[in-house]
This record gives C-alpha cells, sequence and structure tokens, in this order.
C-alpha cells in the first residue's frame, strides 16, 4: 500500500520545504521526498575544528530579497554584514594593485568610462525585459539569438574591461559569456535588481551571512514538518490521473495524493519517469536547461593578514594559473577564523575539477600571496572547499544558465503546471531567480497555487510580494553625475571632433595598451 497524504512535494531544498511549511499553515497535508540524506540541497552547512562551520553552498543575503528576509527573521537566526573595510586587491597582467572597494578593479580614466557604459547598456537593456515574462521584451528574439560575448564584443572597447566583464558572468552565473544567451543573462542581471545590486557586496547580494549558516533554515523548516519530510527517497516515477498522483522512490516505497509540487532542478527531471509524459515543449525544455559550474573554497589563516594591511580580503585575480577568480573575506563575525573565500567558476571549475584537493589549495594559496602581497597567505592553517559539478542531486550550481534561443521558445513552460503536477526551486522564479530568495518564493507560489485548485485561495492571490525587510532595508543605487552622463567611448571620440578612421586607432591603441 501506498502512504497517502494531500501533497507529495518532490525536493527538500528551500524551495520544496516552503511549499510544505505554507501548505501546512494552511491545514493542508503533505510528505516531503528527498533524495539525499540531508535537506537543504544546494544549501549546506559544514562544521569543523578548523573553522567552526561554513556554507559551502549558497550563503549570502541582502536588501530586496524579502522573501528569504522574512523567513530568517521568523526562525529567529541572526544575520552579519559581510566585511568590505578597505581596499579590494587586483591582480593583472603580473602585476599588483589595489582599487576602491566600489571601483571593481578599474583605475585608468578610459577604462572608467568603458566600465560605465558598460553597465549603463546592461541595465538599460534590462529595462526593457519583463522579469516575469522575458520572452516578451521587445527585442528577445535578437537578444535570445546573441551570446553575452557577442554583445560585450559590441560594448567594451578596453581588455581590462573586458575582462572585468567576463568575471562578472563567471561569478554571477557560472557560465563562460560564450554559453549564455544575451536575453537570459540580461533577464538574470535585471530580475536580480540590475548591475549594481546583483554584484555588491553593501546593498546587494552579498551583503550579510547568516550566524551559523544557511542550511539551519531547511534543518528547522524540516523539524517543524516533522517525519513528514523523508530522506533517502530519490523520486523515480510521478503518475497521475484525474482524480490524484501516486510517487514512487527508487528504493520502493509509494505515496498517494491529490497534488503534486517538484521542487527539483529543471534538468534533474529528465531522470523522473513522468506518466502520462511531459508535454512536448516541456519534455524538450528540460533538456536545454543546464547547470552551471562551480567549487567553492574557504582558505583559513592565523590572522586576517589582509586586514592589517587595509585591504578588505575583496579581490579580483587574472591569472591562469590560480583558480579563484574572484574573493571575499569570510572571517567569522566575531573575528574568529580568519578566512578568504574564493571562487572557481565555468572553465576554470571544469579545467581545475581535474586536480587534486592538495593541488588546488596550493595554486589557490600561491595566487593569494601573489594578489593580496603577502607571503603569509601561502600558509594556510585548514582549506576547505565544495566541487558542485559531482553533485547527482544538484547537477551543478548555482543555477540552471540558459543557451541561445531557450529562453524565448521554452521560457513560458518552466512553472507551467501540468496537470496535477505543480513546478517550484529557485528556476521557477522571476525575483532572484538561482537565489535561496527564488526558491523560498518560488516554493510559495507553487503552494498557493495548489491552495487555489483546492478552491482555498482566489486566483488574484498565488502571486504575492513579501513586505519590504526593516532590518535589511533596499538603499536606491544613485548613480554620481559621472556615472549617468560620462560619455561611452566612441562617444567621446567623436564628441572631441577626431574622424572615425582616428578613433578607431586610438581605440585599438588602447587596446593594445591594455593587453
Ligand atoms: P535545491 O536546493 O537544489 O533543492 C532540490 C532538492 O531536491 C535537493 O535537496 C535535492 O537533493 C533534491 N532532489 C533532486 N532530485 C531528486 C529526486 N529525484 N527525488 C527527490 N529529491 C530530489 N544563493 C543565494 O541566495 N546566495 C548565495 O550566496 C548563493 N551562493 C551559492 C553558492 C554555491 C556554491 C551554490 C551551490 C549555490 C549558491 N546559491 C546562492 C544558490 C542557492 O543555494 C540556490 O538557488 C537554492 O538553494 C536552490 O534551492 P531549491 O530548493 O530551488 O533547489
Amino acid at each position: 500500500g501506498r502512504t497517502k497524504t494531500q501533497v507529495v512535494i518532490v525536493g527538500a531544498g528551500l524551495s520544496g520545504l516552503s511549499a510544505a511549511k505554507l501548505l501546512n499553515e494552511h491545514g493542508v497535508e503533505t510528505i516531503v521526498l528527498e533524495a539525499r540524506d540531508r535537506v537543504g540541497g544546494r544549501t549546506h552547512t559544514i562544521k569543523g575544528p578548523g573553522f567552526g562551520y561554513v556554507d559551502v553552498g549558497g550563503a549570502y543575503v541582502g536588501p530586496t530579497q524579502n522573501h528569504m528576509l522574512k523567513l530568517v527573521k521568523e526562525l529567529g537566526i541572526q544575520m552579519y554584514k559581510i566585511n568590505t573595510e578597505g581596499t579590494s586587491a587586483v591582480w593583472r597582467k603580473g602585476k599588483k594593485f589595489t582599487v576602491d572597494s566600489e571601483q571593481v578593479a578599474v583605475t585608468n580614466p578610459v577604462c572608467l568610462l568603458d566600465l560605465q557604459h558598460l553597465f549603463r547598456t546592461l541595465d538599460r537593456m534590462g529595462s526593457e525585459i519583463p522579469p516575469e515574462a522575458p520572452w516578451k521584451a521587445p527585442h528577445a528574439k535578437e537578444w535570445d539569438s546573441l551570446t553575452m560575448k557577442d554583445v560585450f564584443d559590441k560594448l567594451v572597447w578596453t581588455s581590462s574591461v573586458r575582462r572585468f566583464a567576463d568575471m562578472f558572468i563567471h561569478i554571477n552565473m557560472t557560465s563562460e559569456p560564450h554559453e549564455v544567451s544575451a536575453l537570459w543573462a540580461l533577464w538574470y542581471i535585471k530580475q536580480c535588481g540590475g548591475v549594481k545590486r546583483i554584484f555588491s557586496v553593501d546593498n546587494g547580494g552579498q551583503e550579510r551571512k547568516l550566524v551559523g549558516g544557511t542550511q539551519q533554515i531547511s534543518l528547522r523548516l524540516a523539524e517543524l514538518l516533522g517525519n513528514r519530510v523523508m530522506l533517502n527517497s530519490s523520486v523515480s516515477k510521478v503518475t497521475q490521473t484525474e482524480t490524484g498522483i501516486t510517487v514512487d522512490t527508487l528504493s520502493g516505497d509509494g505515496f498517494q495524493g491529490e497534488y503534486s509540487i517538484v521542487a527539483i532542478p529543471p534538468p534533474l527531471q529528465l531522470r523522473v519517469s513522468f506518466s502520462p509524459s511531459l508535454p512536448p515543449v516541456r519534455n524538450q525544455m528540460i533538456q536545454r536547461m543546464p547547470m552551471g559550474s562551480v567549487i567553492k573554497t574557504m582558505m583559513y589563516y592565523e590572522k586576517a593578514y589582509w586586514q592589517e594591511k587595509g585591504l578588505s580580503g575583496m579581490g579580483v585575480i587574472e591569472d591562469d594559473d590560480c583558480p579563484v577568480e574572484f574573493t571575499l573575506d569570510d572571517t567569522k563575525p566575531d573575528g574568529s577564523y580568519p578566512a578568504i573565500i574564493g571562487f572557481v567558476a565555468a572553465d576554470k571549475a571544469r579545467k581545475y575539477t581535474n586536480y587534486s584537493e592538495d593541488e588546488r589549495r596550493d595554486l589557490i594559496c600561491k595566487g593569494y600571496a601573489k594578489a593580496f602581497g603577502l607571503k603569509e597567505m601561502l600558509h594556510p592553517t585548514c582549506y576547505v572547499e565544495k566541487n558542485w559539478l559531482e553533485e547527482p542531486y544538484s547537477g551543478g550550481c548555482y543555477t540552471t544558465a540558459l543557451p541561445p534561443g531557450v529562453l524565448t521558445q521554452f521560457g513560458r513552460i518552466v512553472r507551467e503546471p501540468f496537470g496535477r503536477i505543480y513546478f517550484a526551486g529557485t528556476e521557477t522564479a522571476t525575483q532572484w531567480s538561482g537565489y535561496m530568495e527564488g526558491a523560498v518564493a518560488a516554493g510559495q507560489r507553487a503552494a498557493r497555487e495548489i491552495l487555489h485548485a483546492m478552491g482555498k485561495i482566489e486566483k488574484d492571490q498565488i502571486w504575492q510580494d513579501a513586505p519590504q525587510s526593516q532590518e535589511v532595508p533596499a538603499l536606491p543605487f544613485v548613480d554620481s553625475f559621472y556615472e549617468a552622463y560620462s560619455p561611452s567611448i566612441p562617444g567621446l571620440l567623436s564628441t572631441i571632433g577626431l574622424t572615425a578612421i582616428l578613433g578607431l586607432a586610438i581605440g585599438a591603441s588602447f587596446i593594445l595598451y591594455n593587453k
């Protein structure tokens, strides 16, 4: 016999558990099936003597992530701000220098013009894209036939800004610019609130972390749900009839309910056998949404040497021999366990996954010693890393990265219910999709779709914004006069009246100069 409930939820990540919590609050019975031997999915907090605790998956929260901030507050979890005191370290073309943290790795005034113009243009393009329906953007078809590389080829004049732009895609989307659709990447930035909101620490997506780590949210939600969360239960089959659904696991357990919520990443849905089969376009969609590539690394030191030198710990390292491209201070808020967190992403993740853990650690330490100018950084007290490429129940991280053509052809299908089956997971969100915030919001939305199907709420109650967090208010990003009105490099050249040919020659020499 199959265990009976009302709603069977597949996946005990933040999204599936948020759905279960909301349904329970409305008196609807749920069972959550989780393939792993733990809850939390792409959030995972590990503990150990050399580092206390650390998030090896999703970690940062910030302003405008209000569903997530509300949940954190409700569970009584404390947050702390990431240290940004001091200057950022940059390693470029075999040399180190420091920049003001806000200046994102560019010093030369020509490069600064180029960078401001790039940021302005990405946000301007994003302003045309409706977050809930990017395929309706006026230029959707055109932009979805280009990659971000094509966009950078057109927009960026200087090699320094080009490297920064590439790094921006690596770190935010764990993909190469040539792999991702321009429409998708522009949508992704837009639905996080723009270039500054997605990439900033202060007032941005990386402003804070949770004391005790992010996995405790899922652990606490699972505790509330009690024995309704079943671990080691990899769902292999979902069957639906006119009157209900049945769900079967690899281990041979069966569950029966009225509805199901599938809260696992879209590409992993390929491994579930649906009966009747998924609709044709959804069947094709799930083959076209690959997961990004990232290895997260934490290097622990005796002391926060960088802080003593006036460095924030933020670093940009452009060096083929260093696996890490971007760093932040990861010291605990009380100053214990001084650490640098480093992201290995996209092509570099695929390259360095073939090295041993010791080799990765040594190469990263060499990179840090050079970029921060501190020999002491060759000698860590502890090294922790997590390679998400190896995880069968994630497929990669942080989220799916869409190649050209997918969003316009398949995008509208991602959260479209199929009979009694509803879809959650961060990939189905319309704000901060790819993040914990998107996961929570999507879980709640899928739960309310079922409440509506059960006749418990109205259709217009399905999508609900969370109130702005009082502890973490979103400040507007006010562009300086310079940021708003500085000319682009081609604009500058035409303003000062040079001929097009001379302009090109100067442009070319900037590029050569920066190489
Ligand atoms: P998941 O967490 O993937 O949950 C899906 C669950 O389903 C998993 O537990 C999985 O084991 C289970 N499952 C899969 N297949 C089956 C099956 N067949 N049967 C049963 N169960 C199954 N987000 C942020 O907000 N801030 C960050 O700083 C941040 N950084 C990140 C850094 C890294 C290295 C990683 C990996 C992620 C990061 N993210 C970050 C992203 C964030 O962690 C995710 O967006 C979010 O946790 C996704 O939640 P989810 O519930 O949608 O999916």
